[in-house]
């Protein structure tokens, strides 16, 4: 039975490969992947040989110091770190077995793929409803009827749905800002991505916003893969299923949320979790 299933999914494997040469081998269990990825600022090296795999329908945290560079991991899955001048990147980002960092890759159709969710909530100056379908219609969905299934969809996904029900045409820079928030959790769903990339997502919100914030991330892994960057431990215990420890540029440890909590295998973390340095 397992060798059938391993001959069933090495033949898999050997088709997508001979399909699509661009196409590495990979596990289906993770949705992406760093392989040797090292990144300068200019002559200042922010990441190093960093190898990681993320899973699906799993909420990954990344922890460390500030100036670790958990944020530059983060913008590399989605290459955002291309739009700043001298930042140079060598190694491998695997979506899906593509590498995103191929000349080939089509970093638009990534870019709807892996969504972004930033520190301070950033609606567009627009009605609610026009920063839902905002993404659709750009994807050349112009039907009316569809997009208000999509907005509506979109909201509830985000528990939104109730609090703006009433209100979808009024500006969406009236709401609150763990609405905004919510709002823009919902906005990157509109265009149906796989993974949710999130940046300090809570930082700017009160105690009762980010506790919303968080049950809607637990939620959100039953269809979607969340790589969350947090400066906040408990937060990242609370929520993740999987954690990585980053100091200075490296990945030091990168575990079950319990393991890395309860039984870090590395000195460093232990001192980081246990409030020595940071
Ligand atoms: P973190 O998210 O862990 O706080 P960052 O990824 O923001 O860390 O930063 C990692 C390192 O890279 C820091 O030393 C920071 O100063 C540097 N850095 C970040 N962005 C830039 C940039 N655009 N230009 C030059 N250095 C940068």
């Amino acid at each position: 039975m397992v060798k059938n299933l391993l001959i069933k999914n090495k033949s898999k494997y050997k088709q997508q490969i001979e399909n699509n040469e661009h196409i590495k081998e990979h596990s289906d269990d993770f949705v992406i992947e760093c392989r040797n990825l090292n990144l300068w600022y200019d002559e200042f090296q922010a990441l190093k040989n960093i190898n990681m795999k993320y899973r699906k329908n799993k909420v990954t945290a990344i922890i460390g110091p500030s100036g670790c560079g958990k944020s530059t991991l983060l913008r590399c899955f989605n290459r955002m770190n291309d739009v700043i001048e001298d930042c140079r990147i060598e190694g491998e980002v695997l979506f899906n077995g593509r590498n995103l960092y191929d000349n080939s890759a089509d970093i638009r159709l990534n870019r709807k793929k892996i969504g972004m969710i930033f520190q301070k909530p950033n609606p567009f100056p627009m009605s609610i409803y026009d920063n839902i379908t905002y993404g659709p219609k750009i994807h050349k969905i112009i039907e009316d009827d569809i997009l208000e299934k999509i907005s509506e969809k979109c909201l509830k996904r985000a528990v939104l749905w109730d609090e703006v029900v009433d209100r979808l045409d009024d500006s969406a820079m009236g709401l609150s800002g763990g609405q905004q928030q919510r709002l823009c959790i919902a906005r990157a769903l509109a265009v149906e991505p796989e993974v949710l990339l999130m940046d300090e997502p809570t930082a700017s919100l009160d105690p009762i916003a980010t506790q919303k914030i968080e049950d809607l991330i637990l939620q959100l892994k039953e269809e979607w893969t969340v790589i969350i960057v947090t400066h906040n431990m408990q937060q990242a215990a609370r929520i993740s299923d999987n954690t990585a420890f980053m100091y200075l540029g490296e990945m030091i440890e990168y575990g079950e949320t319990t393991q890395i909590f309860e039984n870090p295998q590395e000195k460093l973390t232990e001192n980081y979790i246990t409030g020595r340095f940071g």
